[in-house]
C-alpha cells in the first residue's frame, strides 16, 4: 500500500528543457513533450483569447493532495509545492465566459484522451474584470489584483540550460514606413493534466508586459477584450496571431494543425502566408510575390489550418477600418489582408471572420442549427461548414454529491473515464434505490447554493453602513428573518453574459401574469439571475440594471411568492453551484441567435432538467420533452431573424409562450404525484443528453472531421465516444 501510494507521490515531479512542473510523472512529461515536438508533427496547436480552467472547481492533482494520506507520503521537498498547490490563490482570470471556459473544458477532455494538443493564449496581467453590481448604479466594474508569479499551477519557462533567464519571443509590429517595432513577450506555462495523470496539454501564455515591448503594446495586453480603443483591440488580436509560430519555434512544438477557436488569433496566417512566400522566392519575397502568389500560398496555408466559428452575433466578429493598421502592420500583410480580409459590407475596413473563413481546411459551427446560421450568413463556404456541437467536460461540472450518486450503481463504474455510459442507465431510471440517492444528492446541492445565496443577502445587509456599494438584492433591504431564500421554493437558475439576444429580463416582460399564475396556486419561486456585460456593452449592462429594478415590484405582486436575485461577479465557482443547486435551468435567447450555449448542458449532466428557447444546443438535446421543457418561437431561421434589433426581439410572443408552459411545469413539481414525473425528466436529461454533450464526445468528432492522426488505442476511444453521435447528421 505505502509504496504504491509513496512512487504516486514522487511521481509529481517533472523536469523539462524549460522548468520544473509540480503534477505530472517525469516519464510523462518525457513522453508528452516528445509527441508534441517530433518531426513528423502529428499534434495541434490551439489558439484561443481565453481559457477557463479555475483549479477550485476541479483539479486531479489537488484531488490527490486533498488525500491526506497521499500528503503525509509526499517527500519533504515536494511538500513546498503541495501547500501552495492546496492554499494558493485558485483563479486564473484569463476568461470572461462561454468561449473561455469551453476552450478550458475542451483541453481538459484533449487531455482525458490523450489527445496531443498545445495551446497558446495571452496571460493578461489584469485578466477580466470583475463586478460588483449596486442597487442604483447596476454593474461596476473593478479590477482584481492577481499575480501569475503567486498563482500556483503557472511556470514561467526558461531558456534550455539557463533557469535563471526567462524564455522570450519577439512579435514584430511596424511603423507607417515599415520599420520594425519589437514587442517582446515572456511565456508562461499552466498544464491541463490528465484525470489520471498520465497524459497532460500545455498552455503557453504570452505575457507582454515587459520593459523591451513599448508602453502601448504594455497596455494593449494587459486586460482580456479592452475596448478602451480599436487600437487596443487589434493590438491584441495582433498579439495573440502573430505569436503563434514564435512560441512554436521557441518551445520546438511541430504541430501541422493549428486550430483557430474563433477568428481571434487569424493574424497567425499572414505569418504562415509570407513564411511559405518566403521559401518560395527567397528573401526578396515582398517585392516578387504577385497576388496570384499570396493566393497560392494562402490555399497551402490553409491546408495547415482548421477554424471553429462561435457565434452569428455581429460583436463576435472583428472588424477593423483599414487605415488603423498603418502603424501596426507591414505593408505587405496589409497586400494580404486586402487580397482576403475585405468586408463585403463595407470596403473600408477587414472582417476577421472572412479571413478565418477563407484560409482554412475545415470549418465548424457549434451546433446543427448553428450550422444552418452559418450556411446563411456565409453561403460561399456552406460546403466547407460542418456541425461539432459542442460539449462541457463533465469531470468539472458534475458536482461531488452527484458524483457519489452516480457511483452508486454498478453500470456507471467507469463514468469518469467514459461519459457516454450514461446512456446504458435506462435499467436504474426507475430503481427507487437510485431515485433516492438522486434526490438526497440534488438536496444537498440546493442547500449549498441556497446557503450560499442566503449567507451573501445577510452579509450586503450588514455591510449597507460600511461601503458606498447599495447591494443589488431587494431582499437585503427586508429583515434578516424575512429577506431569505427558501430551499424547498421551486428555484430557477440563469447564469450567463448579458448581452441583448440572451434577453435575460425575458420572463419578466409581464408581472402581472406572471404573478397570476403564482398567486392562484400560491407557488412560491426563486429565480436566481447572475452574469457580467462587457463594459463597453451599454445595452447589456442595461439590462443587468433592469433584473435589479424588477424586484420589488416582483415581490410584491407575487406577495413574496417570487424572489429574485442577482449574484454578483459570475464565474465558473458560482455556475458551479448554481447548475448543481437549481431545480431549472432557464435559457430565454431569441432564436437562432444562441450558438450552442454550454450552461444547460452542464446542468444536464447534474441531472436537472433545462426550460429553454429552441435555440443553440437545446434543439438536439430536447427529445420530446423527456428531458425539461420548451417555449418561444421555433420557427424556420431566415436571415432577416439574425436582427438584434429591439423591435426584432420578439419579447411579447415569447414571454407569452412561457407563461403558457409555466403552470405545467410548476405543477408537475409541485404536485404530490407530479414529482416522480419531474424526477423522470432530470434523470433523463442526464441518461440522454450526458452522454453525448460532453467535450470526450466533441473532441471525438474534431479528431475524426480535422483527420488528425492519433495512435491506434487512441483512435478506438474516440470512436467509442463518437459512435453515439453524429453532430453533422442532415435534419
Ligand atoms: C458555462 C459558462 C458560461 C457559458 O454559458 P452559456 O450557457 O454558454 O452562455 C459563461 N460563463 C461561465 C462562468 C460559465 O461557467
Amino acid at each position: 500500500m505505502t509504496t504504491t501510494k509513496r512512487a504516486c507521490a514522487e511521481d509529481l515531479l517533472a523536469t523539462g528543457p524549460h522548468g520544473r512542473f509540480f503534477g505530472v510523472s517525469q516519464e510523462c512529461f518525457d513522453r508528452v513533450w516528445r509527441t508534441l515536438t517530433a518531426p513528423e508533427g502529428n499534434s495541434t496547436t490551439y489558439v484561443t483569447m481565453e481559457i477557463g480552467a479555475d483549479r477550485d472547481l476541479y483539479h486531479p492533482i489537488k484531488k490527490l493532495l486533498q488525500e491526506a494520506a497521499a500528503r503525509e507520503d509526499l517527500p519533504v521537498e515536494l511538500q513546498p509545492e503541495a501547500d501552495r498547490f492546496l492554499s494558493g490563490p485558485s483563479k486564473i482570470p484569463i476568461y470572461s465566459g462561454g468561449l473561455g471556459v469551453l476552450a478550458g473544458d475542451t483541453l481538459k477532455s484533449f487531455a482525458d484522451c490523450h489527445i496531443p494538443v498545445a495551446a497558446v493564449s495571452l496571460l493578461y496581467r489584469r485578466g477580466y474584470f470583475s463586478q460588483l453590481v449596486d442597487m442604483n448604479l447596476g454593474q461596476v466594474v473593478w479590477s482584481r489584483e492577481w499575480k501569475p508569479e503567486e498563482t500556483p499551477g503557472l511556470y514561467l519557462l526558461h531558456r534550455p540550460g539557463r533557469p535563471t533567464e526567462p524564455l522570450t519571443v519577439e512579435v514584430d509590429f511596424h511603423d507607417r514606413d515599415d520599420q520594425p517595432i519589437k514587442a517582446v513577450a515572456r511565456l508562461w506555462m499552466k498544464m491541463e493534466v490528465s484525470c489520471n495523470l498520465d497524459f497532460f496539454v500545455p498552455e503557453i501564455l504570452l505575457d507582454y508586459d515587459l520593459t523591451q515591448s513599448p508602453d502601448w503594446i504594455r497596455k494593449a495586453s494587459r486586460q482580456l477584450y479592452d475596448s478602451s480603443s480599436e487600437v487596443s483591440k487589434a493590438i491584441q488580436r495582433r498579439l495573440l496571431g502573430a505569436g503563434v509560430l514564435p512560441v512554436m519555434r521557441a518551445l520546438g512544438l511541430t504541430s501541422k494543425t493549428i486550430h483557430l477557436n474563433e477568428q481571434h488569433g487569424v493574424i497567425l496566417v499572414l505569418s504562415l502566408i509570407s513564411e511559405i512566400l518566403h521559401r518560395q522566392l527567397g528573401d526578396n519575397y515582398r517585392q516578387q510575390a504577385s497576388d496570384q502568389d499570396i493566393l497560392a500560398a494562402a490555399e497551402q496555408a490553409a491546408r495547415h489550418v482548421v477554424y471553429t466559428i462561435h457565434t452569428p452575433v455581429k460583436a463576435g466578429h472583428d472588424r477593423f477600418p483599414h487605415t488603423l493598421y498603418h502603424g501596426l502592420e507591414h505593408s505587405f500583410l496589409r497586400r494580404i489582408l486586402h487580397l482576403l480580409a475585405l468586408d463585403e459590407q463595407n470596403p473600408a475596413a477587414y472582417n476577421f471572420t472572412a479571413l478565418a473563413m477563407r484560409v482554412n481546411r475545415a470549418t465548424n459551427s457549434v451546433s446543427r442549427l448553428h450550422r444552418e446560421v452559418t450556411r446563411t450568413q456565409f453561403p460561399q463556404f456552406k460546403e466547407r461548414i460542418s456541425a461539432i456541437t459542442n460539449g462541457v467536460h463533465h469531470l468539472t461540472w458534475i458536482s461531488d454529491a452527484k458524483a457519489a450518486a452516480y457511483d452508486s450503481v454498478p453500470e456507471l463504474a467507469n463514468w469518469r473515464l467514459e461519459p457516454c455510459l450514461f446512456n446504458r442507465a435506462g435499467k436504474f431510471l426507475n430503481s427507487n434505490k437510485f431515485r433516492r440517492s438522486f434526490t438526497e444528492a440534488w438536496r444537498q446541492d440546493t442547500s449549498i447554493l441556497i446557503t450560499y445565496l442566503n449567507g451573501m443577502l445577510s452579509r450586503h445587509r450588514h455591510q449597507r453602513v460600511s461601503t458606498w456599494i447599495d447591494p443589488p438584492n431587494y431582499l437585503s433591504y427586508l429583515r434578516e428573518d424575512e429577506g431569505r431564500l427558501d430551499g424547498q421554493a421551486f428555484t430557477f437558475g440563469f447564469a450567463r453574459r448579458f448581452s441583448t439576444y440572451k434577453r435575460a429580463d425575458l420572463v419578466f416582460e409581464d408581472l402581472d401574469r406572471l404573478a397570476k399564475i403564482l398567486l392562484a396556486s400560491r407557488w412560491p419561486v426563486n429565480f436566481i439571475y447572475a452574469g457580467k456585460a462587457h463594459p463597453a456593452d451599454e445595452p447589456g449592462k442595461v439590462l443587468i440594471k433592469s433584473i435589479i429594478d424588477i424586484q420589488a415590484e416582483l415581490y410584491r405582486k407575487t406577495e413574496g411568492l417570487a424572489r429574485l436575485v442577482f449574484v454578483p461577479d459570475y464565474d465558473m465557482s458560482v455556475a458551479k453551484m448554481m447548475v448543481a443547486g437549481c431545480h431549472a435551468w432557464l435559457n430565454s435567447p431569441k432564436r437562432p441567435l444562441e450558438a450552442s450555449g454550454t450552461s444547460g448542458m452542464k446542468a444536464a449532466m447534474n441531472g436537472i432538467p433545462n426550460v429553454s428557447i429552441m435555440d443553440g444546443w437545446w434543439v438536439e438535446g430536447y427529445h420530446d420533452g423527456k428531458t425539461g421543457w420548451k417555449f418561444g418561437y421555433e420557427g424556420p431561421v431566415k436571415a432577416e431573424m439574425l436582427s438584434e434589433h429591439p423591435s426584432e426581439l420578439l419579447y411579447r410572443e415569447d414571454a407569452a409562450s412561457f407563461y403558457e408552459m409555466l403552470p405545467d411545469l410548476l405543477g408537475t413539481f409541485y404536485h404530490p404525484e407530479g414529482f416522480d414525473h419531474y424526477l423522470d425528466r432530470c434523470l433523463n436529461n442526464l441518461i440522454l443528453n450526458c452522454p453525448i454533450f460532453n467535450t470526450h464526445r466533441m473532441a471525438a468528432e474534431y479528431v475524426e472531421r480535422y483527420q488528425l492522426l492519433l495512435p491506434a488505442e487512441v483512435d478506438e476511444r474516440m470512436r467509442k465516444f463518437r459512435a453515439l453521435y453524429r453532430s453533422d447528421l442532415d435534419d
